[in-house]
């Protein structure tokens, strides 16, 4: 079935066939005789107007922070595409996507429930930044399926969640925030992130929202800033709106870059799945990692919940080190191959330790409430050989339990 022939489904979601071939070529303008075969960057900011002589009826007027330059269309139609969803909308960053998908659907007065692990700006700026609006929110354990109807208001209008989380990667059950959602009357907002269309159809599970970051695996490579958001077409024309009023579209270049990379974002997903998986067994058996935090593995809590909702278990894992935070120092300063670097989801491997960058802001105390240790590393597994991250690991490792054992 092609993209333009979508089957429908209940919640306007729609089936997605082969995100193999949609990452290629959804969203790509027809084929004739003497085009280029890749779409090229087309940087003019305004286009001659549809109220001009000769122009067909029914053109938009065009403009480029509207998010209708062709190159900022093509992106949103494969993004589309890969979600099942009948519309999306590429913006300027992750934040500005749910920002953005926030303000067009609360207004002063409403009310926000979201997950308690949340990307830190996302959670500033729910604690912070909306009450300065009006828009309130309460934070619950996502895991506790009786906190979310517990937490409804009359004016709940967003359920808001992140999965799988940074960088415990919890993956929680998805049904009791969307009966929440349905009971008040509000849309189910999810950043997936972490799990890419690739991993999860977010859509297929009643996500009305669908966020990502797409500086992170959409983007692929940590060369661009942006992000997405895939819903209705109603929904989306929201978002499109704040997007004019406040004005974060994407750049053309950018959103050029990010349809490039989106090409190859399933092969890419499949090598991330499979390296991490091997990394994550690998570490179980190293001396000095206490613990091992990856979904595809047995022994992670939300395990049997990852292997029913994802395709894949993705490419970000955490280990804890005994010797807390100056052992993760000497793993990290040992490093020779991946980048001590925060961001995620490019070609490349990168370590990040949460106790120094997402989580730097939190007490210990609040850091061990949301499962995470000072020992902690998290890893953005990246496409390198595997034997070479081994080899790093191995000696990254031992570089951390050195001076424990002394
Ligand atoms: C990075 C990230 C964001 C923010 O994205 P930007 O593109 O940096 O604005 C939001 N959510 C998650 C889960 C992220 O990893």
């Amino acid at each position: 079935m092609s993209p333009d022939e979508p089957m429908s489904r209940p919640g306007g979601g729609m089936k997605v066939v082969s995100p193999a071939t949609s990452a290629i070529h959804a969203g790509e303008p027809e084929g004739r005789p003497g085009e280029p075969v890749v779409a090229p960057v087309v940087r003019s900011s305004t286009f001659h107007s549809p109220l001009s002589a000769g122009a067909e009826a029914g053109e938009p007027l065009r403009y480029s922070r509207y998010g209708n330059n062709p190159n900022q269309e093509s992106v949103a139609a494969k993004i589309a595409a890969l979600e099942g969803t009948e519309a999306a909308l590429a913006l300027a960053s992750g934040m500005a996507a749910t920002a953005m998908t926030l303000l067009s659907v609360a207004e002063q007065g409403d009310h926000i429930i979201a997950s308690r692990h949340l990307y830190g700006a996302t959670g500033v700026l729910l604690a912070e930044e909306l009450p300065r609006r009006g828009i309130a929110t309460t934070f619950v354990e996502p895991s506790a399926p009786a906190a979310w109807l517990a937490a409804l208001r009359p004016r709940t209008r967003v359920v808001l969640i992140e999965l799988p989380t940074n960088p415990t990667l919890k993956v929680f059950d998805i049904e009791p925030a969307r009966q929440a959602a349905d009971k008040a009357g509000a849309i189910l907002a999810a950043d997936v992130t972490f799990a890419t269309p690739v991993n999860l159809r977010a859509a297929e599970h009643g996500v009305d929202a669908v966020i990502h970051s797409a500086t992170k695996y959409l983007g692929g490579h940590s060369d661009l800033i942006a992000g997405a958001v895939a819903g209705s077409r109603e929904l989306i024309s929201g978002v499109a709106r704040m997007m004019k009023l406040y004005g974060p579209s994407i750049d053309p270049e950018t959103a050029w870059l990010l349809e490039r990379g989106i090409r190859t974002l399933p092969v890419r997903m499949e090598r991330h799945n499979c390296s991490a998986q091997a990394l994550a067994e690998w570490f179980t058996g190293v001396p000095g990692v206490r613990q091992v935090v990856y979904p595809g593995l047995e022994s992670h809590p939300d395990h049997a919940c990852a292997a029913r909702l994802l395709d894949g278990f993705g490419g970000m894992l955490a280990i804890v080190l005994d010797g807390g935070g100056p052992a993760a120092d000497r793993f990290c300063a040992s490093l020779k191959l991946a980048a001590v670097a925060p961001s995620l989801g490019g070609v490349e491997t990168l370590v990040s330790q949460p106790r120094l960058t997402s989580h730097v802001d939190l007490t210990p105390g609040e850091r061990a409430s949301l499962g995470i240790d000072d020992g902690m590393i998290r890893i953005s597994v990246g496409l390198e050989d595997l034997a070479d991250l081994k080899t790093e690991f191995a000696a990254a490792a031992a570089a951390a339990a050195a001076r424990v054992a002394a």
